[in-house]
């Protein structure tokens, strides 16, 4: 502090003077912009769109967009305070590698890209193709999602190409593509307010997905109905809450089926035209009864009775769910499960009536739909002949360079590795070393590898850290692009300001590093632009059900995004939903009736881990805290870590609230964690938040997967709670990196 300052002679006039703005009325004289920029919100998939205020070439605050279809002008805490991870401390500023002393040393982009490429090609050629692996994000924009695929799948010639959203998304896709054909979530969120039954399972909206709670709150007549195992702030607002046990949920699923199919409540007409597989549901469902759902679930005969006949009896009833469903070894099977719920009833793509997966990145639908990793462009299957012939005249290339099957999913590409399988990974912003389950396991992983390029916005992060090299990129604000949301709606992003001092798009590092690599000029010829992807994009997608091919950026700029299909041709801008006239994309055109048997979850409370944690979010933090952890708003609201606990067992294990306890698992220990006691969890059950690096809870989660779509089962592992033994501040620093990490 200067002395002035401590004299009190400077009293930051300029700091704090204020002013009046036409647009953002009496404010900070510091927050009014030049000019404002439209954007789509670059954290969660809910798609808001807003404005950049820009200030002599710096983002100084941000807006909602009030003619924006999805959000009517409100941002949650964190699209509010937006603009402060363009300019955190923690930037990505210069590429890095790694030196001979194991410093990550400064170096120029054209020597990073070069070693990038000679490593890679060094792995490929002495262990195989196949030994280099890419796990991406859901944060990119669609037309990097789709240079990134092709650059993976043809330039470097490995499919052992995943993104982060087999973490959170996987199973809805898995979900979608066994039940109805082909991913993509049939409704809208109109459908929220146009609803008369709304059947919340595992989706915690009012933290997780918040500007949704306006859908609710537009549509008073509305009856929710909230299952979930926490009474969380969505649970506090049902009309029904249902506090089901951990993984209780095909119970009660198959238990509501059974009660709709008894009292007459099934559309046999629907069933008969549009399904297959009706008999043997049927069959299945017989022995799930009221109470022997009620011995499963912990609810009584009463409540599921109850939730069966609101949701049988409804004209346009809702399903949505988010992580609950999805972090599970059975989360495609619950996945199944809800939407022979929604089939049996005919209410899919009607409108006010949908199984609808509320997804969680900004545009992990963007990779789903072009990215190359799960599926081929335009939900195209690797397991098709006539889809790879259709990819491959319109690329212009031989068929048999298109692979016949995906490769590795994400948790067997760290499998991979750490059986020496793997031995070149490239990290596209995604911070494992958080995110991972089971971190034990993923150190191992990182270790194994020769050579490990991490390239993020941000830097450090327990990732970057451990990277060989390191590439610094461009973020949300800095590049262009689109996004597309839970509903299927694509959205304009805009660059408002200049990346900081080295970094760059991830468009231009993929376009760069396919001409280190010779692929650039057959790959992306003349593209200099995301718009030379999208127009590309475009074309790939024409007559899929991810239509693009009527789109321009103008045309979505004007609308405020545009749900897709929208196919060339289309003269009306307006809510879409998919099979509304009961045709699916399987090969019968009919939905298939899965039945799906309930399970308990495999890690089971026992005597030495007697809870069960349940992992989940908060409102004020994004993922793995790289970029929420350094906007001071939001890390003054929630800046550390907690664990739930019911005051029963706090009672029973001598801890009083704001105790630092250690939490362990037959994997690990998380140390020093504050405890809150509370009714939110009910006894037996604990919860902690995943955000925190310091206080890792994927040191205790387990290496336990959904068999089809290899998503992890966070929601439930065995653990015990003891008092902490060392205070916190003590046992150790922010991040994880794999040489450092604390015990
Ligand atoms: S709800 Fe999601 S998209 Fe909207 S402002 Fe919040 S984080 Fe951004």
């Amino acid at each position: 502090m200067s002395l002035k300052r401590q004299l009190g002679l400077d009293i930051l006039e300029e700091k704090y003077a204020y002013a009046s703005d036409p647009v953002m009325g009496h404010t900070s004289e510091q927050k009014i912009p030049d000019t404002w920029v439209s954007t789509t919100c670059g954290y969660c998939s809910v798609g808001c769109g807003m404005f950049i205020g820009v200030k002599d070439g710096r983002a100084v605050s941000v807006r909602g967009n009030p003619d924006h279809a999805v959000n009517s002008g409100l941002l949650c805490p964190k699209g509010l305070s937006e603009h402060y991870t363009l300019e955190a401390s923690n930037r990505a500023l210069y590429p890095l590698l790694r030196n001979k002393r194991g410093k990550l040393a400064r170096i120029g982009w054209d020597e990073a890209l070069a070693t990038m490429a000679e490593k890679f090609r060094g792995v490929q050629q002495k262990y195989g193709r196949e030994a280099l692996g890419v796990l991406s994000t859901g944060q990119l924009v669609t037309e990097e999602f789709y240079a990134l695929g092709k650059l993976v799948q043809l330039g470097l010639g490995t499919k052992n190409y995943d993104g982060n959203t087999t973490l959170c998304m996987a199973s809805a896709v898995s979900g979608y593509k066994r039940s109805f054909g082909s991913d993509g979530p049939p409704g809208a969120y109109e459908d929220l307010s146009q609803a008369d039954v709304i059947f919340l399972i595992g989706a915690n909206i009012a933290d997780n997905h918040p500007i949704l709670c306006q859908y609710l709150d537009a549509n008073p007549s509305r009856t929710l109905i909230v299952a979930d195992p926490r009474v969380t702030k969505t649970a506090m607002m049902a009309d029904l809450y249902l506090p089901l046990k951990p993984r209780s949920d095909i119970a009660l699923l198959n238990g509501m089926i059974h009660l709709l199919i008894e009292n007459d409540l099934v559309d046999r007409e629907y069933v008969a035209v549009h399904t297959t597989g009706f008999d043997q549901l049927e069959e299945s469902v017989r022995k799930y009864t009221p109470e022997y759902v009620s011995q499963l679930t912990g609810l009584t005969p009463e409540q599921i009775y109850k939730a069966a006949l609101i949701y049988g009896k409804a004209n346009a009833p809702f399903i949505g769910w988010t992580m609950g469903v999805n972090h599970s070894t059975k989360g495609t099977e619950t996945v199944n499960v809800i939407n022979n719920l929604a089939l049996i009833t005919g209410n899919v793509g009607k409108p006010g009536a949908s199984p609808f997966s509320i997804t969680g990145q900004c545009n992990a639908m963007g990779t789903r739909e072009a990215g190359f990793a799960s599926s081929l462009p335009g939900y195209r299957k690797f397991e098709s002949a006539s889809d790879r012939e259709e990819l491959a005249a319109l690329w212009g290339i031989g068929v048999e360079r298109l692979p016949t099957s995906r490769g590795w999913a994400y948790p067997d590409i760290v499998e991979g590795a750490v059986a020496k399988k793997i031995r070149a990974l490239w990290v596209i912003a995604t911070n494992p070393i958080v995110s991972f389950p089971n971190l034990g396991v993923l150190q191992h992983s990182l270790d194994s590898l020769d050579f490990l390029v991490v390239q993020d916005g941000f830097h450090p992060t327990p990732t970057t850290e451990v990277a060989d090299l390191v590439l610094p990129a461009a973020i949300w604000g800095e590049k262009e692009g689109t996004y597309t949301n839970s509903e299927r709606r694509v959205s304009k992003v805009n660059r408002a300001v200049n990346p900081p001092r080295e970094a760059r798009s991830d468009f231009d590092i993929f376009l760069d590093l396919a001409k280190k690599l010779g692929c650039y000029g057959e790959l992306f010829p003349g593209w200099t632009q995301p718009k030379d992807a999208f127009d590309e994009w475009k074309q790939v997608s024409a007559g899929r059900l991810c239509d693009y091919s009527g789109l321009t950026y103008e045309l979505i700029e004007r609308h405020g995004g545009i749900q897709w299909p929208y196919p060339a041709g289309t003269t009306e801008v307006r809510t879409t939903r998919l099979y509304s006239d009961g045709h699916f994309s399987t090969e019968n055109g009919k939905a298939r009736l899965l039945p799906v048997e309930w399970e308990p979850f495999p890690e089971q409370p026992n005597a030495d881990f007697p809870f069960v944690l349940n992992t989940g979010r908060t409102v004020e933090h994004w993922h793995t805290r790289t970029k929420t952890g350094n906007v001071p708003i939001l890390e003054r609201l929630s800046p550390n870590a907690w664990l739930e606990m019911n005051p029963r067992d706090a009672q029973s294990l001598g801890l009083k609230p704001h105790d630092h306890i250690d939490v362990i698992s037959a994997r690990g220990r998380v140390k020093g964690v504050e405890l809150r006691v509370t009714e939110i969890i009910a006894p037996g059950q604990v919860f902690m938040p995943f955000h925190y690096a310091e206080a890792n809870a994927n040191r205790v989660t387990q290496s336990a997967f959904d068999p089809i779509s290899r998503e992890p089962n966070y929601k439930q592992c065995a653990v015990r709670v003891e008092k902490a033994q060392i205070a916190p501040q003590y046992w150790g620093v922010r991040g994880s990196p794999r040489a450092r990490v604390p015990a």
